[in-house]
C-alpha cells in the first residue's frame, strides 16, 4: 500500500513551468491541504490521484506558479481603475478631449464629490502641457476637478478644487513638491510631486462601502490574470484611515483572494518603535502581512525630477534633485537596517541609484551582512560600475518594464537623458548577468496591473504595434523563462517568502495559475492577451474562466 497523501486537486498540461527557469514539461501539480504535494510528470503524479481527486487536464495551456506583482499601490489602483470613481485619460490627444470626457463623467455621476481624471499623458496632446486652473474652469467651474498625469508626478486642479482644499498663494511648498505660481505669485493650478498630496487626502477618501467595492472588483481582476500575491508599497495614496485593515477584514470574509505583503512608510521609524509598527500592521487570520518599509528618493526622468549624476540632455544646468532630503532617507534607512527590517527605496536617476546603494553599503559596514531582503524600485538608469553592487549587497532590483514601453513610445527618456544614458535604461539582462535577483512588478496604478504587459516589455522591448521590431536596446532583453521566473520566484525572493511561494515545489503553498496560452510558444502579440483560465491560492480555486 502506498503511503502517499491523496491529492484534492491535480492540474495537468503539456506545459508546466515550475518557476525555476527551466523549460516547461508535460506533467502537472498535485495539491492537498493547501500545499503542493507533488510536481512532475504523469507517472510521478499517479500515486497521488485517488477516487476523490479532482483531476483537470489543460492540454497546451501553461501551468505555472501564481504571479507575484512585487510593487503596487493597490488601494489607490483599485479606485483609479474603477470607472465609477474616475475618468481614464490615457488615450486623449488634446486638452479639449480631456475636458469633454470630464464633462460627460460629471453629468453621469452627479453625486461624486470629486471629478477625478487619471493617467493623462500631456506629452501626446496638441499642446503638451498640464492645464492651468483657468483652462479647466472654462469647462467645469462649479465642481472640483483634479487631474493626474500618468506617472503621478504632475497634477492640475480647477479653482473650485483649490478653494475646497484651502490652498492659497501663501501655502508653502511641501517637502519634495512644488506649487507652481505665475510671475505675479498667483497659483497656476499646477502641482508637482508631493504638492499633489494637498489634494489626495480629500480625493481618495470615499465612503468605506464604495472603497470595498473597488477593492473587491480589482482583486477579482488580478486573479483573472493569474496574480496571487502583491507587494503593496508606501504610499497607499488613499486617505482611508487604514486600507490594509479593510483588505484584511475583506480577506477574512472571503471577499479578497490575494496575499498582500505590506511595505509601509519608512519614516515611521522616527516616531514609533519596531514593536509598535509590527502591532499596527498585524492582521492575524488574514493573508495580509507586514514585510518592511518603503520610501522615495527621487521622481522620474521625463519631467526632470529623477536625480541624475549629470545634467539632463534637454535641460542644461538641471540634473534633477532628490524628492526627499537624502540625509533624511539615509538616517531612516540605517535605522531600519539596524532593526533588520527589509527596506525598499524608489530610485530612478543614476545618482539616486548610487546614493541608495551607498546607504545599503554603509548599513552593511555598520551592522554586518545579514541577508535582509532589501530592494531598490525601478532602477531605470544604472551606471555600469553600479550594476554589480546589487548582487554584492544582496539588493533585489524591482523592475517595471511597462514603464519602459511608455518611455519608448514617446521617446521622453531618450530626449531627457540623451543616447548614451538611454542605453543604460532598464538594464534587466545586465542585472541578471551580474547575479542580482530581479523581481518584476507593475507599479499599479501608474500603469495597469496586467502582468503580460510587463512580461512582453521585458522579453521583447518593442512597441505593442510592432513598429520597432528590432527593439529598444535589445541587448537588455531577457528570455521568457527569465521573465516568468522574475515574476514568480524573483518576486518571492525579493520579499523573503521564497520558502513558501514562487515555485511549484513540494511543501510550498499551492498558489498556481493556468494561463490561456503556452507563453513559450506564442507570438509576441499573443502574449499580450494571455489571461488566466484557473487561479488557485492556498489550494483554493479563486478564479475560473
Ligand atoms: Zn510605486
Amino acid at each position: 500500500m502506498s503511503q502517499v497523501v491523496q491529492a484534492e486537486l491535480v492540474l495537468k498540461s503539456d506545459a508546466v513551468f515550475t518557476g525555476d527557469g527551466l523549460s516547461p514539461f508535460r506533467g502537472g501539480v498535485a495539491i492537498a491541504d493547501g500545499k503542493i504535494v507533488a510536481c512532475g510528470d504523469d507517472l510521478h503524479l499517479a500515486p497521488f490521484i485517488g477516487p476523490d481527486t479532482d483531476v483537470r487536464e489543460f492540454g497546451d495551456r501553461l501551468i505555472m506558479p501564481g504571479i507575484i506583482d512585487s510593487h503596487t499601490h493597490f488601494a489607490q489602483g483599485a479606485m483609479t481603475t474603477d470607472p465609477d470613481f474616475c475618468v481614464n485619460l490615457i488615450d486623449c490627444t488634446s486638452f479639449e478631449q480631456v475636458m469633454e470626457r470630464m464633462r460627460a463623467f460629471a453629468e453621469s455621476h452627479p453625486d461624486n464629490e470629486w471629478l477625478v481624471g487619471v493617467q493623462a499623458i500631456q506629452f501626446q496632446w496638441e499642446v503638451p502641457e498640464m492645464p492651468s486652473a483657468k483652462m479647466i474652469d472654462v469647462y467645469i467651474s462649479d465642481r472640483p476637478v483634479f487631474l493626474s498625469q500618468v506617472d503621478m508626478h504632475t497634477f492640475s486642479a480647477n479653482t473650485c478644487a483649490i478653494e475646497k482644499v484651502g490652498v492659497t498663494r501663501d501655502t508653502p511648498d511641501p517637502v519634495g513638491g512644488k506649487i507652481l505660481k505665475d510671475e505675479n505669485g498667483d497659483l497656476t493650478g499646477i502641482f508637482s510631486n508631493n504638492a499633489g498630496a494637498l489634494f489626495m487626502d480629500q480625493v481618495y477618501n470615499p465612503p468605506l462601502e464604495r472603497a470595498k467595492e473597488s477593492f473587491a472588483k480589482t482583486a477579482r481582476r488580478a486573479v483573472s490574470y493569474g496574480i496571487t500575491s502583491v507587494g503593496a508599497v508606501n504610499p497607499t495614496f488613499v486617505s482611508l484611515e487604514d486600507p490594509y485593515r479593510v483588505f484584511a477584514d475583506m480577506n477574512r470574509a472571503g471577499e479578497f483572494p490575494l496575499r498582500v505583503f505590506m511595505y509601509t512608510d519608512l519614516f515611521e521609524v522616527e516616531t514609533m518603535t519596531l514593536d509598535e509598527i509590527r502591532a499596527k500592521y498585524d492582521f492575524p487570520g488574514s493573508t495580509i502581512e507586514w514585510n518592511g518599509f518603503k520610501q522615495f528618493i527621487d521622481g522620474v526622468c521625463s519631467d526632470h525630477t529623477a536625480w541624475m549624476l549629470d545634467d539632463y540632455s534637454n535641460a542644461p544646468g538641471n540634473a534633477g534633485e532628490p524628492a526627499e532630503d537624502p540625509e533624511h532617507v539615509r538616517t531612516a534607512m540605517l535605522k531600519a537596517c539596524e532593526w533588520g527590517v527589509p527596506t525598499r527605496i524608489h530610485a530612478i536617476g543614476d545618482r539616486s541609484v548610487r546614493y541608495v546603494l551607498d546607504c545599503f553599503e554603509e548599513a552593511e559596514r555598520l551592522y554586518g551582512k545579514r541577508g535582509i531582503r532589501h530592494c531598490m524600485e525601478h532602477d531605470e538608469t544604472v551606471q555600469p560600475e553600479d550594476l554589480p553592487r546589487f548582487a554584492q549587497l544582496g539588493i533585489s532590483p524591482c523592475m517595471q518594464p511597462w514603464h519602459m514601453l511608455l518611455d519608448m513610445g514617446d521617446l521622453a527618456k531618450d530626449d531627457a537623458v540623451g543616447p548614451d544614458r538611454a542605453a543604460l535604461s532598464w538594464p534587466i539582462r545586465s542585472l541578471l548577468a551580474s547575479g542580482a535577483n530581479v523581481s518584476l512588478g507593475s507599479d499599479f496604478p501608474v500603469v495597469g496591473i496586467e502582468p503580460m504587459e510587463e512580461v512582453y516589455g521585458a522579453v521583447y522591448r518593442m512597441l505593442e504595434d510592432g513598429s520597432n521590431p528590432e527593439g529598444w536596446f535589445p541587448e537588455e532583453r531577457i528570455t521568457m523563462a527569465e521573465a516568468l521566473r522574475a515574476y514568480t520566484y524573483g518576486s518571492a525572493y525579493a520579499m523573503g517568502v521564497e520558502d513558501r511561494l514562487g515555485t511549484l515545489a513540494v511543501g510550498k503553498e499551492a498558489d498556481v495559475c493556468v494561463l490561456s496560452r503556452n507563453l513559450f510558444e506564442c507570438e509576441p502579440a499573443e502574449v499580450l492577451d494571455t489571461v488566466s483560465e484557473l487561479t488557485v491560492s492556498g489550494g483554493k480555486i479563486v478564479y475560473e474562466a
